[in-house]
């Protein structure tokens, strides 16, 4: 037989989001953004760092008018 209680737990939940290109709050009630993450490997320079990123959709735009024949 399973008893239970009731306990209160701390989890870490997301509070506000900054875009990493430009600094300004998103808001994520009102807006999408590009959530990033890349664990780098043993071919790159950064071997094993891990890399998080949030840009806003303004910021994704240009930087994808950027890339060769991107649009
Ligand atoms: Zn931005």
């Amino acid at each position: 037989m399973e008893t239970y209680k009731t306990i209160l737990k701390e989890v870490q939940v997301r509070d506000e989001v900054y875009c990493d290109c430009c600094g300004k709050k998103i808001d994520t009630e009102g807006e999408d953004y590009l959530h990033l993450e890349k664990q780098w490997g043993y071919f790159s320079q950064k071997d094993g760092e891990n890399h998080v990123l949030d840009i806003c959709e303004g910021c994704y735009d240009k930087w994808r008018g950027s890339f060769a024949g991107g649009k």
